[in-house]
């Protein structure tokens, strides 16, 4: 029997093929019936042109139903299906393509030459004007029949976010796939009728792999927006039932009045992840709602790790329990002993989430696993008594200021709370008598009260202890983010890694 992914969506397809799957932000409308017949014309497609088991299928193309037709298209022909955001320059494209070596690129009109130096076959989307792709093999295949794989087999290449470095590419199985699908689906209790307002990138994991998924795998529909914008928002919301965010993404919908009671009477459930959640968000989205948002956390290599409950409480702060299947330990980063409740340390996770490794990085795959399974996760936190994990950062941001480890996230949630400050990021920058110094970057609270550096560093100096005390504190507009709303550290570090060049040791 075949472990193809496309198989087991097919099975929960709704038995009425007209029933409507996804709706445009323009209001036209795909049913399951069109889901199939295009992906099975691509997927046929796709084999015509070569494009063999295993082979990798890389798609740039705008967010559009064109997108979700390729991507069950390249399950059903056994490809591996490799997204890349449309955001990434020519130079990064090279990256990507000389690294999966794609035997298929798809991507958008006009684009043909950027990938034309490679052997990949090139197709672009449009050249039928109808915005799709063109029909070589002249026929209209729903029944193409699903390239048999094992739950091992690769399904998908999804790079990771290149928030801490270069983006690696992770290989997800089928099964890998199917199993975040299945936990997801039964843990955040999807109703038949309920309707996903889908406003996330679907190069990224958490819009593919979460939201798109758990439509699929419940035969229900989406309302599908190209980006998130909060005008759109509001005009689809009375429709939907459930809402997946970044933490910016909330931060934007409360910044406007329409945000209450009346206009998310109907929602079942709102969802937040790939970036901490303020707790502050999530207070003043409760008290403004009475919806109290679902945290979760996940990564590229995982999917999904950890929820908040759908029945119970909702901690501000805490990204849940672990998923049914899926265990999470926290362990000391340098001898790898399994610490206790409350104690801080690496997170690691175990279960069939987890991906199979680094696409062609078998060292840094074989430095990230436990020998005993389990996947270095790169974030710090802890377990708390209730069994909720907290996330207090990434490993990589830690900051060792005089020996001594400060975790950005401390000093933040105590900037965060001065009034006026909107948000603050913490980085450690080399300093000559330290080794490392706290810097804090602060975003004003637009009309909020006057807030100062002298000001930030007295209240930090009456709560933490002196290690973890900016010594400077910066101000800006805006933090620099990538794709996903994921403060980008690094680019804060590098722009004040001078500050303290001219401080004498020991002073
Ligand atoms: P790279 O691995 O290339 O540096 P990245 O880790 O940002 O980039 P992703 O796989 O997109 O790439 O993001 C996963 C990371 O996002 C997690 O390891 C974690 O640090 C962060 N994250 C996801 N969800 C949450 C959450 N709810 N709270 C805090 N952090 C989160
Ligand atoms: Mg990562």
């Amino acid at each position: 029997m075949s472990d193809n992914l496309y198989d087991l969506f097919r099975s929960r397809f709704p038995d009425d093929r007209s029933r409507p799957f996804l709706e445009t932000e323009a209001g036209r409308v795909y049913s399951y019936a069109d889901l199939e017949a295009v992906s099975g014309r691509y997927a046929r497609l796709l084999s015509a042109i070569g494009v063999r088991k295993g082979d990798r299928v890389a798609v740039q193309v705008e967010k559009s139903p064109e997108a979700i037709f390729l991507y069950l298209a390249c399950l059903r022909a056994g490809a591996v299906y490799l997204p890349l955001n449309t955001a990434y320059t020519r130079h990064e494209l090279e990256y990507f393509v000389s690294d999966a070596e794609p035997s298929a690129i798809v991507c958008r009109p006009g684009q043909e030459g950027v990938f034309s130096a490679g052997s990949a076959h090139v197709l672009s989307l449009g050249q039928d004007g109808e915005g799709s792709l063109p029909d070589r093999s002249a026929s209209f295949d729903p029944d193409f029949p699903t390239v048999p794989t094992s739950s091992s087999d690769l399904a998908a290449i999804l790079y990771t976010s290149g928030t801490t470095g270069r983006s690696k590419g992770a290989m997800l199985s089928h099964d890998n796939l199917a199993s975040n699908a299945l936990t997801l689906h039964s843990y955040w209790g999807w109703q038949p009728d309920d309707v996903l307002l889908h406003a996330l990138p679907i190069f990224h994991a958490h819009g593919l792999f979460v939201a798109t998924n758990c439509v699929l795998l419940n035969g229900s529909s989406m309302l599908f927006m190209p980006k998130f914008d909060v005008e759109q928002v509001f005009r689809l919301l009375p429709r939907a039932t459930v809402f997946m965010g970044v933490p910016t993404f909330y931060a934007r919908l409360l910044a406007d009045e329409r945000l209450n009671r009346d206009t998310t009477r109907q929602m079942r459930l709102f969802i937040s992840g790939s970036a901490p959640l303020l707790a502050e968000t999530h207070r003043e989205f409760e008290s403004r709602t009475g919806h109290a948002i679902l945290e979760r956390y996940g990564m590229t290599e995982t999917v999904m790790l950890t929820s908040n409950p759908l029945d119970g409480d909702r901690i501000p702060g805490t990204v849940g329990y672990p998923l049914p299947g899926v265990e999470v330990r926290v362990t000391d980063p340098e001898t790898g002993r399994v610490l206790g409740q409350g104690e801080i340390g690496g997170i690691e996770v175990k279960g069939p989430n987890v991906f199979s490794g680094y696409w062609r990085m078998p060292e840094k795959t074989a430095a990230e696993f436990r020998p005993d399974g389990f996947f270095i996760t790169g974030d710090v936190g802890k377990i708390d008594e209730r069994g909720y994990v907290h996330i207090v950062g990434r490993a990589k941001d830690l900051v060792i200021c005089g020996g001594y480890n400060v975790y950005p996230k401390e000093v933040e949630t105590v900037v965060d709370a001065i009034d006026g400050v909107g948000e603050s990021a913490v980085v450690g920058v080399p300093h000559p008598d330290f080794g490392e110094a706290v810097v804090a970057v602060v975003l004003r609270r637009p009309a909020g009260p006057e807030v100062t550096e002298a000001g930030v560093i007295a209240v930090c100096k009456e709560q933490l202890a002196n290690y973890k005390v900016p010594k400077r504190v910066f101000f800006m507009d805006e933090l620099p983010r990538n794709a996903m709303g994921k403060v980008q550290k690094n680019l804060l570090r590098d722009q004040h890694t001078g500050l303290f060049a001219a401080v004498q040791p020991g002073r």
